[in-house]
């Protein structure tokens, strides 16, 4: 394929292929994403990234799988080593990437968090019964634990954005 007009070309693929896809799937390919990392890659190879160069392949295939209806995995497969040169050679990121990532975080620290309150409820209120100060204590934990981890993430998410580094 012609150089210059890869960009042209692909995303012309893209819009074809997606005349035949219903939202949701277009949702599951990830549509949108694919664009916005044909545009990334096609300007970071225009700089002389040879992995970028070398990733228009990849996107290539991609595409070929969206069309054969191969495995999502495979297909995810290849999006990830696309994302993963993004973040770590061009520091780009992808929309909400670190609310998604700090999650699970936040989630078992909340857990954590939360059996430990539930402990101290039972032992400091020794009055109140346990069915009481399990529930409250844990809750209270995993409330802590996601809004903290969401708010930290937002933070991340906000700052990426506003330092033009997503992708
Ligand atoms: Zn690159």
């Amino acid at each position: 394929m012609n150089n210059s007009n890869w960009k042209i070309d692909i995303i012309d693929e893209i819009k074809q292929l997606s005349a035949n896809l219903s939202e949701s799937q277009k949702k599951k390919y990830q549509l949108e994403l694919l664009e916005k990392l044909i545009n990334r890659i096609e300007q970071f190879s225009n700089k002389n990234c040879s992995k970028c160069e070398k990733h228009k392949e990849n996107i290539e295939n991609i595409i070929n799988q969206i069309k054969n209806k191969s495995s999502k995995k495979e297909y995810d497969n290849n999006l990830k080593l696309i994302l993963n040169h993004m973040k770590e050679d061009h520091g780009l990121y992808r929309v909400n990437e670190k609310q998604n990532e700090l999650m699970p975080i936040g989630l078992s620290l909340g857990l954590a968090l939360g059996a430990g309150l539930a402990l101290s409820l039972c032992l400091v209120l020794s009055a109140a019964p346990l069915e009481l100060g399990i529930p409250i204590g844990s809750g209270l934990g995993l409330v802590i634990g996601m809004t903290v981890s969401a708010s930290i993430g937002s933070n991340m998410d906000r700052k990426n954005r506003e330092e033009g580094k997503l992708i």
